[in-house]
């Protein structure tokens, strides 16, 4: 997300908060929503599907299905990614040569 502060926009993860530094990698979702490496990084090991529907900031998505996957920070638990968005930073992320990691696909 964004926010104006001393006259400046500050970018920091929807999931953490963490501010963006200009060097820890980021991924930019919909209407300025950000999901950091760091939180991607837990959210492709950790996304599981939950009770009820829910909307997620990447995608601006509502009423997704209690079966899609979900991963959410414990710090921020109502900012909450969908798989298909997970696996689109993943992808992304993946593919960056800037980005030291590598998106190992779960086996099923
Ligand atoms: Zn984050
Ligand atoms: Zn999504």
């Amino acid at each position: 997300m964004q926010r104006t502060e001393d006259g400046g926009i500050v970018i920091s993860c929807d999931f953490c908060g963490t501010d963006w530094d200009e060097v820890r990698p980021m991924i930019e979702g919909h209407h300025g929503s950000v999901i950091c490496l760091d939180c991607l990084k837990l959210a492709v090991v950790q996304a599981a599907p939950a009770e009820g529907k829910y909307s997620c900031p990447l995608c601006l998505r509502d009423n997704i299905p209690a079966t899609l996957p979900r991963w959410s920070h414990p710090s921020h638990p109502n900012a909450i990614a969908c798989e298909e968005c997970i696996h689109q930073a993943a992808r992304a992320f993946h593919k960056d040569p800037d980005v030291d990691w590598k998106w190992e696909r779960k086996k099923k």
